[in-house]
């Protein structure tokens, strides 16, 4: 044909395609759940699309529609979305654009082939799936604002191939070819099943051709619009991965609906492994807003960016469908829906922060992240203090600053801190002798956060954050450590002599009531920067 082109898959492709046909499956029909998800995906895409560029307007009655051919023994699902332009097709189904779907790939691949169909019937290995039940995949799509379509054909086995197509109207038709085994899925009453299975909650219409008829497929009501009790945890679990992409289960689910001064249902997850996306995501909150079920944006910044690990939908009753952005910068609905829903995070936090062994891996996972709101935001800067967690010269294990304030001295009104590489280091750092050597105890600080926060909560229940390397703590209060004249006379001689050999280069040579074992020790003037920002800037080049 004139214009059709054959490329290769890009080597992660083929051998994620190579994993999922040659893996013994017992749950293929997920495959149906993959393809329904794009489609619901891709039109959500164009709605949000149409808001800037009229000409991508969806139509009246967008839907998704499977529609079944068993003479042909063909399966097409077909969508009114965003579609693909020729450059999209390529990258988008030709390379694996998420490192979600890599990272899951390179799982797969290591995972034992008895364990394989279960991982792939788990997580999806998304558009791909369409090869377990089929021997060559069709689709044909136009980008909405353009008039060009285009088909992408392969056979899953190393390359596809190109060509100019025609379509009525915006949007993608998935044709897959059904293996001979792989009848069942040209039954409209087992592709209903599936569909009430995984995709119930689908916000868009799903219809199956069934005797030349469009049947409804789905209830379309939007899972966190039903109430909780009408909900199976495995609906759940299912939806966070498909929201999420990820692979775990999550740490924890929160489902309400707030009635009343705003009307609001939200239902929200927190990992419980740190996702491998997490490092390089933006800084940014990215929880869905939706307004009567149809997706809005994920950037309203729902939440803080402190939160930003929650994941999840939020769906109001209180704004318009044609929300503009700038009006939801400008709205007081959404001022107030963040407020309400930030709260709700934290005192959940608060209510799982009492059971240290459930709390544990989630602090370790997202701790680092929480801490920002102390250096962040002024005001849930307290309420983020006591949520957190620390490693301690005086515990094993993680302690609270209100646990702290508990083993505190009588005569004590600082909490005690130092801050370094790791907290196993900061144990043994001469640093703090002086202070344990009173039974005084001092928090180790080991997250790069550490050095900015401390200064800007100031206090803490009355007691003032102190870092140990600073300068002169006071120590004496708490008891002289023994000293005889001889090593009193001893200072009055090295003092002046260390002063003339250190020169330039340090500003001050003091004796210390801080050291007990170690001769000597590095610090920083009082109010000057922390440490071990100091040695972060260092390193940069600073
Ligand atoms: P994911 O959905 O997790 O991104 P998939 O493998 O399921 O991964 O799909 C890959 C990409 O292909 C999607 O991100 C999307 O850009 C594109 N795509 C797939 N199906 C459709 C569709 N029906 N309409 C428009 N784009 C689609
Ligand atoms: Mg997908």
């Amino acid at each position: 044909n004139p214009g059709s082109e054959t490329r290769e898959f890009s080597a992660e492709v083929g051998r994620l395609l190579d994993l999922v046909v040659h893996s013994l499956y017992s749950e293929r029909e997920i495959f149906l759940r993959e393809l329904v998800a794009n489609a619901a995906d891709a039109t959500d895409r164009r709605r949000f699309e149409a808001l800037t560029d009229g000409a991508r307007a969806l139509p009246e009655n967008a839907k998704i529609s499977i529609n079944p051919d068993r003479d042909a023994r063909l399966l097409m699902i077909s969508d009114d979305g965003a579609g693909m332009s020729r450059d999209e097709l390529v990258n988008n189904l030709g390379t694996i654009a998420r490192s979600g779907t890599r990272a899951f790939g390179q799982q797969l691949e290591d995972a034992k082939p008895e364990d394989r169909p279960s991982l792939i019937g788990q997580f999806g290995v998304g558009f791909y799936a369409a090869f377990m039940v089929a021997d060559k995949v069709d689709v044909v799509s136009r980008r909405a604002g353009s008039d060009e379509a285009w088909r992408w054909s392969s056979d899953g086995k190393g390359s596809y191939t190109l060509e100019p197509a025609t379509r009525e109207t915006a949007g993608t038709d998935i044709t897959l070819h059904i293996k001979s085994d792989a009848d069942e899925f040209l039954d409209p009453w087992r592709l209903q099943a599936i569909i009430r299975k995984w995709s119930d909650h689908i916000a868009w219409p799903v219809t199956i051709l069934r005797d030349g008829q469009e049947e409804a497929a789905n209830d379309g009501t939007a899972l966190w619009r039903k109430p909780r009790s009408e909900v199976t945890e495995e609906q759940l679990e299912e939806f966070y991965r498909h929201l999420t992409h990820n692979f775990d289960k999550p740490w924890d689910t929160l489902h309400w609906r707030a009635e009343g001064t705003m009307e609001f249902s939200a239902l929200l997850f927190i990992p419980s492994t740190r996702p491998l996306e997490f490092a390089e995501q933006v800084r940014e909150s990215k929880l869905r807003l939706h307004v009567r079920r149809m997706f809005i944006t994920d950037d309203a910044e729902i939440l803080p960016s402190w939160l930003r690990f929650v994941q999840g939908v939020v769906d109001t009753e209180d704004l318009p469908l044609n929300v503009s952005r700038e009006m939801l910068q400008a709205t007081p609905v959404l001022a107030r829906i963040r407020k309400a829903v930030t709260s709700k995070v934290l005192n959940e936090l608060k209510t799982r922060s009492k059971d240290m062994e459930t709390y544990t891996p989630f602090w370790e996972n997202f701790g680092p992240v929480l801490k920002e709101g102390m250096w962040d935001d002024p005001v849930y800067r307290t309420e983020v203090a006591a949520l957190s967690r620390f490693h301690s010269s005086a515990v094993d294990g993680l302690t609270s600053l209100d646990e702290y304030i508990t083993r505190i001295k009588p005569e004590q009104d600082s909490i005690y801190y130092v801050t370094g590489e790791s907290a196993e280091i900061l144990a043994a750092s001469p640093q703090i002798e002086g202070f344990k050597a009173r039974g005084i105890e001092v928090l180790l600080l080991a997250d790069p956060v550490d050095s900015f926060w401390p200064e800007r909560l100031g206090t803490y229940e009355g007691k003032k954050l102190c870092n140990v390397a600073h300068g002169l703590n006071d120590l004496e209060k708490f008891g002289i450590l023994d000293e005889t004249p001889a090593q009193k006379a001893d200072m009055d001689v090295l003092l002046p002599a260390l002063k003339t050999a250190l020169g330039e280069s340090v500003s001050d040579v003091r004796a210390t009531d801080r050291l007990v074992s170690s001769a000597m020790v590095l610090s920083a003037p009082e109010g000057g920067p922390d440490m071990q920002l100091l040695r972060m800037m260092q390193r940069s080049g600073h």
